[in-house]
């Protein structure tokens, strides 16, 4: 209930927030949605039209492309917790800029501090970007490298936390044959 609690309270600031310009064109922020207690965050780069105009992180296409991925490893949507890396929406689903980012993290990294989580999905390379400097990564390279691998936080805030690369859901809205890929990928969260 507590962590509860503390994420309604950043929500709460989130949903006033002006820190750069994207709340002029938002209709809501997009803070992140699940289980509190959650041992495994998803984090996607920003909400986009579907997510912008409910509220609710990964609820159009490619939130249904999620979901078939969490039912190809038995996850429940709602034992998980997903955000993304920015809050509001980017006009005509652009990519955020690194200021809008710079802004916006410190929500994310609260979000981070209060779930305390075991492990991190990045999806897409935005959110892979931000964790490769965050925690100097090891591991160099792009998603398409990377994707599907295992990787260690380090040092740090969250010293034991695991870290993994994965295409983000739309790559199979916009070309639906890479399912396969997404799918098998998936798979390395059942093995830890
Ligand atoms: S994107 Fe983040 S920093 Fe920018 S207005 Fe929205 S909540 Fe604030």
């Amino acid at each position: 209930m507590e962590k509860q609690r503390l994420l309604e309270e950043c929500q709460a600031k989130a949903s006033q927030c002006k820190r750069c310009v994207l709340w002029e064109t938002r209709k809501n922020t997009v803070f992140g949605k699940g289980n509190p207690e959650a041992r495994i965050v998803f984090v996607g780069e920003a909400p986009g039209y579907n997510e912008d105009i409910k509220g609710v992180p990964f609820c159009g296409k490619a939130g249904d492309v999620l979901d078939e991925l969490f039912s190809s490893v038995n996850f429940k949507r709602e034992d998980t917790y997903i955000t993304n890396i920015i809050k509001c929406r980017p006009p005509n689903n652009r990519d955020p800029l690194e200021d809008e980012i710079k802004a916006c993290i410190p929500y994310f990294e609260r979000q981070l501090e209060i779930i305390k989580p075991a492990v991190i999905c990045c999806l897409g390379r935005h959110s892979l970007r931000y964790f490769a400097n965050k925690f100097s990564l090891k591991e160099k390279g792009s998603i398409s490298v990377l994707h599907g691998r295992v990787m260690e936080a380090g040092e740090g805030l969250f010293p034991s936390m695991k870290i993994v690369a994965l295409y983000h859901p739309a790559v199979a809205v916009y070309d639906p044959g890479k399912i396969s890929i997404l799918k098998k990928d998936f798979q390395v969260l059942q093995e830890i």
